[in-house]
């Protein structure tokens, strides 16, 4: 038994943004209640999300239409999440959704690449994406806006920042680039930044490394930190 009403998702539309609009037009009070009945599981996150998941709730194969990403990989298909052809690490991922309160101003959707922890900057609005945590599920059922829309502005015009914002600007083209190859590189940006996540970790005073973190584990001044590195590497290489 699946969703009596389907909605087609928005392109690039997140999967945890989805389930609301999916639990709003079918008349659910909650993402849980929804969620629970029909995959025979409870306490089902965003994060916990496989495509047949999204098969069995809908009725639909949204893998067929590339519109819906970061669903977790079938258990067979080892840990990760597909972004188009790219399988991103758990670690790379943000335990929290988070948004852009400019670009919800325009449409109050949260995109899938906003869970991507080392884009930390909207570089549309130059602004620092927005934990949506603390707003009740129920305010943020979509086409209601969180109550706080202020963004943090990104200080640009300091050296360093120009390069991180600069890093992110190549890091996300080239995302965006090689995500969408029928074959991805044997070496893709994810690699790139794992190793330098993993240089930039056993350099801090950190005592976890990548591979046992669950979430990405820098805060956006170290993700910056970490952007510049590897844009002054690729630079002198
Ligand atoms: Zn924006």
């Amino acid at each position: 038994m699946s969703l009596i009403s389907y909605k087609k998702p928005q392109e690039g539309q997140s999967v945890s943004c989805y389930l609301r609009t999916l639990a709003t037009s079918n008349g659910f009070s909650s993402v849980d209640l929804m969620l629970a009945p029909i995959l025979r599981r409870t306490g089902v996150t965003h994060l916990d999300v496989t495509p047949s998941d999204i098969g069995k709730l809908t009725g639909h194969n949204v893998e067929e239409n590339g519109l819906l990403q970061l669903l977790r990989a079938e258990k067979d298909d080892h840990e990760g999440y597909w972004y188009h052809n790219l399988k991103i690490p758990r670690h790379h991922l943000r335990r929290e959704e988070h948004y852009c309160p400019e670009c919800f101003k325009k449409n109050p959707v949260t995109l899938a690449k906003w869970q991507i922890a080392w884009m930390p900057v909207c570089l549309e609005h130059g602004v620092y994406l927005k934990k949506l945590s603390g707003v009740d599920e129920s305010e943020l059922l979509v086409g209601v806006m969180p109550f706080d829309l202020s963004a943090k502005k990104v200080e640009t015009g300091g050296l360093q920042l120009d390069i991180g914002i600069q890093a992110q600007f190549e890091l996300e083209t080239l995302l965006d680039e090689e995500s969408m190859m029928k074959h991805p590189p044997a070496y893709s940006v994810i690699d790139i930044i794992d190793e330098s996540l993993k240089r930039c970790l056993d350099t801090s005073s950190m005592k976890k490394g990548p591979r046992s973190a669950r979430y990405f584990p820098l805060n956006y001044e170290d993700t910056i930190k970490m952007l510049e590195t590897v844009f002054l590497q690729r630079m002198a290489a």
